[in-house]
């Protein structure tokens, strides 16, 4: 299948000082030996479709960005921050990283792991997102909750076969995310493609083009990006574009962009989660502590004020498609803290 080129233009937002850029901050290329495409194949994907940013995050390697040569008329807002996917027992990407940061450590003590990587990243200058917790055996909030200085996570990891929603025998990465927060860590949640194969398309296929984060900073650098993402200032979607977000000191205030949402919708790789029932529309949900939903909104604005020490949003999109199935695509804001975290 052909995959559309066109690109989603993105309006400028209210109450932030810098711009959105649209970036990704995991996939792989032939480099790992399991995917198909060579970094320049992947770079290309992404500067095509009107990405402002990349992190080529191979497993246990380092892709100096200088080294990809992209093709054609290169667009000056479109930035690779140099990373690697650090795998061993745990999968993390560490980003705008200086060089390879070692994997090798060894324990039994996963926390013990996880903080050997956020050492090691920061030797190497970079910073961390702990990669698709329920896969395998699904990592645990008190494993993550005693490592310092780790303020990211995956939400919303696209790959097939990557576990986000609430199965049987696992959490949602949600609920995970809730009990971190529960417990005072600063997290935030990274939405991503993990993408491993662009010659075949199709829904069960792990495709590019289906998580991402919109990250609101002062310039398109790797430094600024990180930054950014380190206050929080980005939110994370699978499909759902907002027009303004409000971060403040005890509320969220968020409207979402109806045009840039149908095409993002409208493109052939997003597929969005297929779901059992529901009527079509969209919903905006404010979370509190443990999970709690403190206010729902049948809409596409809403605001609402924290009760507790934190808050944060969803949003739920659902359509009908002509099939008669249901798809629902997401977007989530980072939580906003009233007890000074
Ligand atoms: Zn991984
Ligand atoms: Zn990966």
């Amino acid at each position: 299948m052909r995959v559309q080129t066109f690109i989603c233009l993105f309006l400028p937002t209210l109450a932030f000082a810098g711009k959105w850029y649209k970036g990704n901050t995991h996939v792989h290329t032939v480099l790992c030996g399991h995917a198909d495409s060579t970094p320049e194949v992947v770079a290309q994907w992404y500067h095509d479709r009107g990405y402002n940013f990349l992190v080529l995050s191979e497993h246990n390697k380092f892709i100096d960005p200088s080294t990809v040569k992209l093709s054609g008329e290169v667009r000056d807002d479109f930035l690779l921050v140099p990373g690697e996917e650090i795998t061993g027992k745990v999968h993390f990407t560490a980003m705008n990283i200086s060089r390879l940061v070692p994997w090798q450590f060894k324990d039994r003590n996963r926390t013990r792991i996880m903080q050997n990587y956020v050492t090691e990243t920061e030797k190497a200058g970079g910073t961390n997102i702990l990669n698709h917790p329920l896969s395998g055996r699904f990592i645990q909030a008190h494993e993550v909750s005693p490592v310092k200085r780790l303020y990211m996570f995956e939400l919303y990891n696209a790959h097939p076969t990557a576990k986000n929603f609430k199965g049987a025998h696992h959490p949602s990465t949600e609920q995970l995310w809730d009990a971190l927060l529960d417990k005072g860590m600063t997290m935030w949640g990274v939405s991503c493609d993990d993408a491993h194969k662009l010659k075949k398309w199709g829904e069960k296929e792990n495709n590019p083009g289906r998580g991402w984060v919109m990250v609101n900073s002062e310039e398109l650098t790797s430094d600024a990006i990180t930054k950014a993402m380190l206050r929080g200032d980005f939110y994370s979607t699978s499909g759902v574009m907002l027009v303004e977000l409000v971060r403040g000191t005890n509320s969220i205030e968020l409207s979402v962009n109806e045009d840039e949402t149908a095409c993002e919708l409208a493109s052939e790789f997003l597929f969005g989660r297929p779901v059992k029932k529901g009527e079509p529309g969209t919903t905006i949900e404010f979370i509190g502590p443990e999970g709690e939903v403190v206010k729902t909104v049948q809409g596409l604005s809403a605001k609402c004020e924290a009760k507790g020490a934190y808050l944060r949003a969803k949003v739920t999109h659902r359509v009908k498609k002509e099939d008669g199935s249901l798809r629902e695509y997401y977007a989530w804001t980072q939580p906003v803290f009233t007890d000074g975290r």
